[in-house]
């Protein structure tokens, strides 16, 4: 740990001013809130007490506005203390996520929307002036300091999307790590709740929810008519809905709005097309999809309809649907209407360009731009790792913030960033759950510097071989012309031999520069599973000779990994197994 405090002093050495927060040990600062303080703001007391404790060694008093604090005060949420201070600030809506914090004499003040705009205005600041940083949800930096002054301070933030959904493992499964990073989507099943989970709330309920809705189980024996009319069939199997069917809109009415009733704790409810591409045919959807410019705008007919019928009732709340394969591109002459969100998906893009200068991803631009002409609240369901093999290098760091950028400005409100949600084998996952979360929040960002921090701080003494690695995907992965997108296999024509050796060369670097600390060592190793698979699969026996599979089975055995892939299997304990064979077998011979 000491190694990464050295990094960050340096940039800590700034801290002057007239007022002094802490030294050595001692603080006459009260953290101060509202006695009705909603939950989060509770929750950023106290996590304000906490990181302050481990910076400066002091624990400072949490007191409440009518407790009459004396001395100097961090003054937390918007409250009448901040009116009275600070007369040109307005109440921030609840669930406004932009946040001010700035001094006013001595007294810091730090307020936004009471759902987690305040809780991020602690977490911006401990992380600009403190040098706090939260990597992953194991591995946070408080650098330690015996006296920190400020003169003036302020810092306004707003987020550049609404809904940031950051779907790798840790931020679902770890709602305090997440908020850290300002996430404000968590998948908890029954734990929804806004005011319990601080920083989370912003729920989007259910996902082809169509069949649930009007299942082929409880209709169709009865109904055939309510689905998908193929080649002269009514289907019961691997079908959609009869959408232009008004009974199938009375039904998926009914049940999404009882739906609504049942888990309030939600956003946007979803009334979405099954995963499979086998749309209805007959004379009436076809001539409304004819109508409106395709199956889209057979969809938007259908779900307009839905929104309609439950906006008295839930005002606030949004029904959710696909623009997905069949549904990808904007309908024309008609729009969706105000309470209905349009999940827009990535699927079939190539992750390595652009979207305007990719032969692949040119329709995707012009689709994302359509609808972010029609829609007045689009939602990107952008897929960003690789399906099959977790693991196998994706070497988008170049291209996540130009695809962030599009999004916000074709007025993206939500981002599903669906990366590694199942399992820990995915390549770097920490750095890119980091990168995605600064980038939804401000796609300004620069990328190299939050690296750069990362693998600093991360890495330690590995960092600068880390980097080499990721300049070698860089130049061998990401060439112009070569095309990948979320589902690649080990023998892809971009992955080369060269790479998996001059990778496991550098690794070997790394390794070495943190061979005397055992935890640095270890995610060191975790990042190299990947040339280790790769190596094992396209050269095995060179895999053999030089203890991949050693290395392989360590990793997974400490990190208990199990999944390797989204599908089914193979699992990690089934590639064991083939490696022991393969070296058995290369003895025996
Ligand atoms: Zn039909
Ligand atoms: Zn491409």
């Amino acid at each position: 740990m000491k190694k990464l405090s050295l990094f960050l002093l340096v940039f800590l050495c700034g801290c002057t001013g007239s007022h002094t927060l802490f030294h050595k040990g001692t603080s006459n600062y009260t953290i101060v809130i509202d006695a009705d303080a909603p939950a989060s703001e509770q929750y950023a007391a106290t996590e304000l007490q906490h990181w302050l404790r481990e910076v400066s060694g002091v624990e400072l008093p949490i007191g409440s506005l009518t407790d009459g604090v004396k001395g100097r005060r961090l003054i937390v949420g918007y409250n009448a203390l901040v009116a009275e201070m600070m007369p040109d600030a307005e109440k921030p809506a609840d669930r406004d996520d932009a946040f001010t914090w700035c001094n006013k004499g001595g007294d810091i003040l730090f307020w936004g929307g009471a759902k987690r705009g305040t809780l991020y205005a602690v977490y911006s600041f401990l992380e600009r002036e403190l040098g706090c940083r939260w990597y992953a949800k194991d591995v946070s930096i408080a650098p330690k300091q015996t006296r920190w002054r400020f003169g003036n301070l302020y810092n306004h933030e707003a987020p550049a999307i609404f809904i940031r959904d950051n779907c790798y493992l840790d931020p679902l499964n770890t709602p305090a790590f997440s908020a850290r990073l300002r996430n404000n989507f968590v998948r908890l099943p029954g734990k929804r709740d806004g005011e319990t989970i601080p920083g989370t709330a912003e729920g989007y309920l259910g996902v082809h929810s169509m069949g649930d809705y009007v299942s082929p189980k409880e209709f169709y024996a009865t109904h055939p008519e309510y689905f998908s009319l193929i080649d002269g069939q009514r289907r019961s199997d691997y079908a959609q809905l009869c959408l232009s069917n008004p009974d199938v809109l009375r039904l998926c009415t009914e049940r999404v709005r009882e739906r609504m009733r049942r888990h309030p704790d939600y956003l946007i409810y979803s009334m979405e097309q099954n995963d499979n591409q086998a749309y209805c045919t007959c004379d009436s959807c076809a001539a409304i999809a004819e109508r409106y410019g395709g199956q889209s705008g057979l969809m938007v007919w259908f779900v307009n309809q839905v929104a309609d019928a439950v906006r008295d009732e839930f005002p606030d709340k949004f029904i959710g649907t696909f623009a997905y394969q069949y549904t990808r591109h904007a309908p024309t002459g008609i729009k969706p209407h105000d309470n209905v969100v349009i999940r827009l998906c990535s699927i079939e893009c190539c992750l390595m360009h652009n979207y305007d200068d990719c032969e692949q991803n040119r329709a995707f631009l012009d689709d994302l731009k359509a609808w972010g002409a029609i829609a007045p609240h689009l939602y990107i369901w952008d897929y960003v790792t690789n399906f099959p093999l977790y693991c196998l290098p994706v070497a988008n760091w170049k291209t996540l913030q130009p695809h962030i950028r599009d999004f916000r400005d074709n007025h993206a409100i939500g981002i599903l960033e669906e990366g590694d949600y199942q399992t820990v084998s995915c390549e770097m996952r920490e750095m890119r759950t980091y990168l995605l979360a600064k980038l939804m929040w401000n796609p300004d960002e620069d990328v190299d510097a939050l690296i750069l921090d990362f693998t600093n701080g991360y890495f330690g003494a590995a960092a600068p071989y880390i980097r080499q690695y990721l300049d070698l995907e860089e130049r061998i992965l990401r060439r112009p012309g070569m095309h990948v997108n979320c589902f690649t296999n080990v023998h892809a024509e971009h992955y080369t031999d060269e790479f998996v050796r001059e990778g496991r060369r550098l690794f070997a670097e790394a390794r070495a520069a943190v061979s005397d600390d055992p935890v640095l060592l270890a995610r060191v190793e975790k990042e190299e599973l990947a040339l280790c698979f790769m190596q094992l699969e396209r050269t095995p026996q060179e895999g053999i000779e030089n203890g991949a599979d050693v290395l392989f089975r360590r990793v997974v055995e400490r990190e208990g990994i199990d999944k390797m892939t989204e599908w089914t299997a193979p699992r990690a304990k089934d590639y064991m197994e083939k490696y022991e064979k393969m070296k058995n077998e290369m003895f025996t011979k």
